[in-house]
C-alpha cells in the first residue's frame, strides 16, 4: 500500500496509473464497518483503490469535536491503515492540516441550496468546509468514481450536486448506512456514548422507522414527525430535527405520497450529537442520474 502525503505526490501516483480505473472513499479515519463497506463494494468496481484519512477542520465549528476525534491517536491511525491493507486497498492519502491549507489559502467551493436546512443551520460553515475539502481531495486523486456514505445523506446529496454543477469529471455515488444489530447507524463517534446512552441510540432508527411506515399508509409527513420528535424527547434525547424532506432538493415535499424522500433526524444523548436517516422511494433517484447502492 503507497503512502501519499501531499497533493503533489498524489498527483504523482495518479499520473503513473494510466487509465486504470480509480475508485475513492474519503473519510476522516476512526474506520469501522461502515467505511470498510463503502471500500469492500468499491474495490470489485476499479483497478486501483484509493482511501484518504483527514480530520478535516474546517468541516468542525469552534465547540465541535475536532481536537478529540479519535483519528488523532496513534493507535487508532495505525488500525486504520492495517485494516486498508486487509481490504487491498492500493493508496492511502493522508494529508496534513498544513498542507491541505497553507495561511495563504482563500477560496471555498460553496453549495448553496441542498445545504441550507437540516445539519446546515446547526452546523454554520460545516457544509463549506466539506465542499471545499471533497473539492481538494478529488483534485489531488482524479478518481473515477468516489463512494460516500449514506449515513451522511445530506452530505451525499450536497456534494452529489457539487460535482454535477461544477462538471466533475467523477461519478459520485451512495452506499446504504451500515448499523449495529439492534439498528444504531454505525459512527466513528458512537465510542463516546456512556453505556446507558449507548443502550438508548438505537430509538433513534426505530422513530425513523415508524415515521416511514405512517407516511407510506399516507400520513401527513409533518404531524409523523411531530409525533415522533416528541417520543425521542420523552425519552431524554435533545432532538435537534426530525424532518421530511423531499430528494434531491431537500426541500418540503409537495407530493409526499409518491416522490423520493429523506427522512432526517439530529438528536444528541450527553454530549453526544447523532444523526440518521431513512430513504423512501430511492428508486426515484435513478431516473434523475443519482447513484445510490442500497
Ligand atoms: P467519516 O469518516 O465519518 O467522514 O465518513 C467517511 C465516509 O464513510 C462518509 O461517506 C460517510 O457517510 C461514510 N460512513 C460513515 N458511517 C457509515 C455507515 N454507518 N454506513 C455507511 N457509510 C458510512
Amino acid at each position: 500500500m503507497i503512502d501519499l502525503k501531499t497533493p503533489q505526490e498524489a498527483h504523482n501516483w495518479r499520473f503513473k496509473q494510466g487509465s486504470a480505473k480509480i475508485g475513492f472513499v474519503p473519510t476522516m479515519g476512526a474506520l469501522h464497518e461502515g467505511h470498510a463497506e463503502l471500500l469492500r463494494r468499491l474495490r470489485p468496481r476499479c483497478e486501483k483503490l484509493v482511501l484518504s484519512i483527514f480530520v478535516n477542520p474546517t468541516q468542525f465549528g469552534p465547540n465541535e469535536d475536532f481536537s478529540r476525534y479519535p483519528t488523532h491517536q496513534p493507535q487508532v491511525l495505525e488500525a486504520d491503515l492495517q485494516l486498508a491493507r486487509e481490504l487491498k486497498v492500493d493508496a492511502v492519502y493522508l494529508p496534513t492540516p498544513g498542507v491541505m491549507y497553507p495561511p495563504e489559502a482563500s477560496t471555498w467551493v460553496e453549495e448553496t441550496r441542498v445545504s441550507q436546512p437540516l445539519c446546515g443551520p446547526l452546523r454554520p460553515g460545516h457544509f463549506r468546509g466539506v465542499t471545499t475539502v471533497v473539492s481538494k481531495l478529488l483534485n489531488a486523486v482524479q478518481p473515477h468514481i468516489a463512494y460516500f456514505g449514506l449515513k451522511d445523506a445530506q452530505q451525499f446529496f450536497v456534494l452529489e450536486r457539487m460535482a454535477r454543477d461544477l462538471d466533475l469529471s467523477v461519478s459520485i455515488e451512495g452506499v446504504a448506512t451500515v448499523r449495529e444489530p439492534d439498528g444504531l447507524a454505525m459512527s466513528s463517534r458512537n465510542r463516546y456514548l456512556s453505556e446507558m446512552d449507548r443502550e438508548k441510540a438505537p430509538q433513534i432508527f426505530r422513530a425513523l422507522t415508524e415515521v416511514e411506515q405512517a407516511v407510506l399508509r399516507g400520513e401527513q409527513p409533518a404531524s409523523v414527525c411531530d409525533r415522533a420528535r416528541h417520543a425521542l424527547s420523552a425519552s431524554g434525547f435533545e432532538v435537534q430535527y426530525l424532518e421530511c424532506l423531499e430528494l434531491p432538493n431537500l426541500l418540503p415535499s409537495q407530493n409526499p405520497s409518491d416522490a423520493p424522500l429523506l427522512i432526517a433526524a439530529a438528536a444528541k444523548l450527553g454530549s453526544t450529537r447523532l444523526i440518521d436517516n431513512v430513504i423512501l422511494r430511492p428508486e426515484k433517484l435513478a431516473p434523475l442520474n443519482i447513484r445510490v447502492h442500497l
